[in-house]
């Protein structure tokens, strides 16, 4: 069986579980599995997942070093909450002083191509380091995020970093996801109480406005509504390519 139709079937399978059951399904169908935290709220409640079951799933975060001081100080108290180790990540000195001289520091403003060469350096090349020695990906993408993520499968195959990469709260509703939050007391970023429900860095990050979708707020002065940072291209992982 091909690696999409061994992501066809376990999406088919993970549809029918409950959330905890398919952080199992997942830690009992793969060798290396890594969650790749942005330390948001989908993926806060993931860690809480992650370490209520005591799984063998490695969890990774990449400061890009233009975060948040409030995901900073979160990514801390996560560590104290959990029992769970989450490896950090930074980008390679060289590439950024690289950048910073081609592009300038806030060069991302300037042009899509500068936001793209800086997503890359600081959060691709770190993402690819992480995902070498894994053979899942786990993330926290949602269904309801935006119109670019409304049809994320729970399982799909990613012909780019060659890793099963899985989407366990593809179908999780915002109501829901905070009413699990509240009840596991799961430590959350104060800012999505601040009108930021998505929160990347602090430059290319702003509140959104009512009505707009969730991700309205990640490089709102670009044209572009399917906007994402490069980690999560539809196009390179769709399960029936
Ligand atoms: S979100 Fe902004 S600051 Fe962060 S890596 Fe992308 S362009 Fe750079």
């Amino acid at each position: 069986m091909s690696s999409k139709q061994v992501a066809l079937e376990f999406d088919q399978q993970l549809a029918a579980l409950d959330l905890s059951q398919r952080i199992e399904f997942i830690d009992n169908s793969t060798k290396n599995a890594t969650f790749t935290t942005s330390l948001g709220k989908e993926d806060q409640l993931i860690t809480h997942l992650i370490d209520a079951g005591s799984h063998n799933i490695s969890i990774a975060a990449i400061n890009t070093r233009r975060l948040f001081p409030q995901t900073i100080e979160l990514l801390d108290t996560t560590r104290q909450r959990y029992q769970t180790k989450i490896n950090e990540y930074l980008p390679d000195n060289e590439n950024v002083k690289t950048y910073e001289d081609s592009f300038g520091a806030n060069g991302f403003y300037e042009s899509v191509e500068a936001r793209h060469e800086c997503c890359r350096i600081r959060k691709l090349v770190p993402l690819e380091q992480i995902l070498n020695p894994a053979d899942a990906w786990i993330t926290g993408l949602r269904r309801e995020q935006s119109n670019n993520r409304a049809h994320v499968p729970f399982c799909e195959w990613s012909d780019k970093y060659q890793v099963l990469k899985f989407n366990p709260l593809a179908d999780l509703t915002s109501q829901l996801m905070d009413e699990l939050i509240t009840k596991h007391d799961v430590p959350i970023n104060p800012l999505h109480n601040k009108g930021f429900p998505s929160i990347g860095c602090e430059p290319c990050t702003r509140a959104i406005k009512p009505g707009e979708d969730e991700r309205a707020g990640r490089w709102w002065w670009e044209n572009d509504n399917s906007r994402e940072c490069g980690l999560h291209q539809r196009k390179i992982l769709q399960v029936n390519e």
